[in-house]
């Protein structure tokens, strides 16, 4: 609640003071300190301004500035801080504690660049399962995680990585307006211990801020592996801020970081104080003028600290430029721009780069004084094993050779347990066949729920192996190195190496891939990225090609998974390139890329995201997939009665009655033999009540009516309907393909008997439906056609508009068509 919302003669105590510069000084020195009670004399005709009255003596505020002080209701406010009326604190405790703790929550900000460690310290600070990657870019979204601690609240947002808070990237505009809008109470700085320059120059800009910093000193097991060395006491004293060191993948020093936080949100640490980057006299005149300039206009100083505001115009920020110009302050504008050419004039540097200059000085001198390296072993490892993973020649080798492992394992590893969760799948529905009595309800369960949801579940182990290779190379380094090696290929395409980690993530899910193309700076190539990730073959459409794969190919599946995912990248180009010529014509701004340290990450972190990633499909599988799965059944089950069903059940009675009377004719020995042709006629008979039926159904029905389509890929209406139901998720696609090609006389709903079924499927004139050529065709439009809605709802938020994810719905279709097309056409040309 802010005290703007106080009514007339409402009372409440201050928790917090927000704004910044001369509008925060002043309100500060009238009394407006938190824990102290205010109440509303009158609000103006006009609403505006209010008058209060706080400390004994009225005030009269703009409504405006009014919103920036945050208060609780009197009663509240006493039940939280209750002890404190009673004088004394039982505990003893008592001059560590303040007397007034404004209701004790703690809004913090980890902010720090990309791979520092921060999601680690969140995840232990949570202990929740945030992705850590060991690249740039995995945080893409706001996390936010709240715990307690020795007595507080704390709310902890785990910012994106950004090296600096200039207005480049997106993430760089998300911190700053956090900080800005949000106004932490901390910000705790992740600083990474073995690469302080580049660090620090973050820390620099996060002082000009107004907010209150703790710097956690993170990797610091390896800054000490090492042999360098950092006085960070002194270091901390020439910042004004605290240091604490931390392992962020091992939780260690984050108690002492907390701690280090309630003390200085309590204002009790004696080594925080506010200091400042000194630019230099030059520099120094230029950014005075402005900011006084600035500090006349109220309502701006509130918003955005005023020294921090100079230097940003000074530096010429398109995105603070913008704002001021909206709001009509041709002013200060006017003057920042004079100074900016006074400065560039003199320096004959572009302004940005004269700031960006003296910032790295201050740095450089706060280093020289508190660290000193040891030159022996810095990077030896880590350039060693790069001479060889990043070399021109072989490198590429050594990356397809680590695809190739990748697909082979998930295949073949993945085998085992598939067996046993198959095994446990037929139990189940094999025991309910036993135990319920028959009925749609019991067909619904075994075939509809058990089938649908058990033909997905089998892939799990799949799944998760393959997570488990792509989190093993985010946190070893190597996919930043993949990212580098690729960078000139990528390129080649019009995208840029940073393209590809989003690309590599689409093969576990495009959904985050998508949200992941966030580091990209450029838009055009943020958008390419974007529109060809679905290419990247998910793991949802694994279980497909697992499938088929199995029944069809059983001799090459790591080299059919390679060549179908190998059609994915390839299409991706074509597709790339292709855009890059007629949509996409402006030619990009080069970018650096990093190359983090190789590191050994530990088996729980592994461990950790891949679970993670196995919860997320689980939860898909009790959702989306079991109601997709319901819903399949429903339509295929419903009609029950087919055109001719009652011909076919007068034709079953008239066997019936012809072997009864032939048992009766027949001697004893006989009535066996007899017994054995009547079922053999039955059950042939049944299975053609079971297909007519099922092609007279709802699902046959649509089916059907999109055969003409489909028919020229080589496709029936039941693929035909797993493609319709695959829109959903791509795991429907076989979860439906279990529930329309299940024998009448249910109770195995496992995997074998699937593949079994599928290679024994007849058409109606006894050829078989499938060949290994109509698998391939089927696969490749699996890979190709539409996403899936998840993918789509996704590409609408990150492209911005409706426009480009219609336009993914539909030219990935048409190309699965043509591919398809081709493949089967030619593939018939050729005779296989
Ligand atoms: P973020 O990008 O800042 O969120 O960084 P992450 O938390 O994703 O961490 C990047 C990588 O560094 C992961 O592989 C972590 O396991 C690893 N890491 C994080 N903190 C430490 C640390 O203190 N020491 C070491 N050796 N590794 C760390
Ligand atoms: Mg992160």
């Amino acid at each position: 609640m802010t005290l703007a919302e106080l009514q007339n003669g409402q009372e409440a105590v201050i928790t917090k003071v927000k704004g910044h510069g001369a509008f925060r000084r002043r309100i500060i020195e009238m009394g407006f300190l938190r824990g102290k009670k205010v109440s509303v004399i009158k609000n103006a005709p006009l609403n505006d301004p209010i008058e209060y009255q706080i400390l004994n003596y009225l005030v009269s505020l703009r409504r405006a500035e009014a919103a920036l002080v945050e208060v609780v209701p009197v009663e509240e406010y006493e039940e939280i801080n209750g002890r404190q009326f009673y004088g004394t604190e039982p505990n003893g405790n008592g001059p560590e504690k303040p007397v007034n703790n404004k209701g004790k929550t703690i809004e913090i900000a980890l902010v720090g660049n990309p791979n520092c460690g921060k999601t680690s310290i969140f995840n232990f600070a949570s202990g929740s399962n945030e992705k850590v990657g060991n690249y740039s870019g995995v945080t893409v979204d706001i996390k936010k995680s709240t715990f307690s601690y020795k007595g507080y609240r704390f709310n902890l947002y785990d910012l994106p990585g950004t090296y600096s808070l200039s207005a480049y990237s997106p993430e760089e505009i998300y911190v700053r307006e956090h900080i800005r809008l949000q106004m932490p109470d901390i910000v705790i700085n992740v600083v990474d211990a073995t690469n302080m320059e580049r660090n620090l120059y973050l820390t620099t800009q996060l002082m000009h801020l107004d907010v209150k910093v703790v710097m956690a000193l993170n990797m610091f097991d390896e800054f000490q592996q090492r042999g360098d060395q950092l006085d960070y006491r002194h270091l901390s004293k020439m910042l004004g801020i605290p240091i604490i060191p931390t392992v962020g993948s091992k939780g260690k020093g984050l108690t002492a970081l907390f701690d280090k936080v309630i003390s200085v949100f309590e204002d009790r640490a004696h080594d925080y104080r506010s200091v400042r980057v000194n630019f230099g006299q030059f520099l120094e005149d230029s950014i005075g003028k402005v900011d006084d300039c600035i500090k006349q206009n109220n309502d701006l100083s509130v918003e955005i600290p005023p020294r921090y505001l100079a230097i940003k115009l000074l530096e010429h920020d398109k995105e603070y430029i913008k704002l001021l110009k909206k709001a009509g302050f041709t002013e200060i504008l006017d003057l920042a721009e004079k100074e900016r050419d006074r400065i560039e004039d003199e320096t004959r540097e572009d302004a940005e780069t004269v700031f960006t200059d003296a910032r790295y000085g201050f740095i450089a001198g706060a280093l020289r004084e508190t660290y000193k390296e040891n030159p022996v072993i810095r990077r030896k490892v880590t350039d060693a094993i790069d001479s060889v993973l990043t070399h021109k020649l072989f490198g590429f080798p050594f990356f397809f050779l680590f695809m190739w492992v990748m697909f082979q394992t998930t295949f073949s590893l993945g085998a085992y347990p598939m067996t046993w969760i198959e095994n446990g799948v037929a139990l189940l529905s094999g025991y309910l066949d036993k135990v319920m009595v028959e009925g749609s309800f019991k067909d619904l369960l075994i075939d509809g729920v058990v089938g649908g949801v058990g033909g997905v579940i089998v892939f799990l182990p799949n799944i998760l192996i393959l997570f488990f290779f792509i989190s093993f190379m985010e946190d070893t380094g190597y996919m930043a190195r993949a990212a580098f090696i690729m960078d000139k290929v990528m390129h080649k395409i019009g995208l840029h190496g940073k393209s590809f980690i989003p690309l590599v993530m689409g093969f576990g899910c495009n959904v985050p891939a998508i949200m992941a193309t966030r580091t990209i700076e450029d838009r055009n190539n943020r958008l390419l990225t974007i529109l060809i990730n679905p290419f990247m073959s998910c793991s949802a459409r694994l279980p497909v090609y697992i499938l088929f794969i199995a029944a069809f190919f059983p001799e090459y599946p790591g080299t059919l998974l390679f060549i179908l995912y190998g059609t994915g990248i390839l299409m991706a180009v074509l597709i790339a390139k292709l855009f890059k010529r007629f949509i996409f014509t402006r030619t990009d701004q080069p970018f650096v890329m990093e190359l983090p340290p190789y590191r050994m990450p530990t088996m729980k972190a592994v461990v950790r995201n891949m679970w993670h990633k196995g919860q997320q499909y689980l939860r898909k599988m009790g959702g989306v997939i079991m109601i997709a799965s319901i819903i399949i059944w429903f339509l295929g089950y419903y009609p029950r009665e087919s055109s001719n069903s009652q011909a076919m059940a007068t034709e079953i009675e008239n066997i019936n009655n012809h072997y009864e009377s032939r048992v009766a004719d027949a001697s004893e020995e006989d009535h066996a033999d007899i017994l054995a042709v009547k079922y053999n006629e039955i059950s042939k008979l049944e299975e053609k009540i079971h297909r007519e039926q099922q092609e007279e159904s709802y699902i046959g029905r649509l089916g059907h009516a999109i055969e003409p389509l489909i028919e020229p890929l080589g496709f029936d209406w039941k693929m035909g309907v797993s493609l319709l139901t695959g829109v959903a998720a791509k795991e429907v696609v076989v979860s439906t393909m279990a529930v329309l090609y299940q024998s009448p006389d249910h109770g195995e709903a496992d995997n074998s008997l699937l593949i079994n079924n599928i290679r024994n499927e007849k058409t109606a004139d006894g050829q078989p439906v499938f060949t290994p050529l109509k698998a391939l065709s089927f696969m490749m439009f699996i890979l190709v056609y539409f996403p899936c809605i998840a993918v789509i709802a996704a590409i609408r938020k990150e492209a911005g508009a409706w426009k480009w994810a219609l336009f993914t719905i539909f030219y990935t279709t048409a190309l699965a068509w043509l591919v398809a097309f081709g493949v089967y056409q030619v593939g018939s040309l050729l005779g296989f």
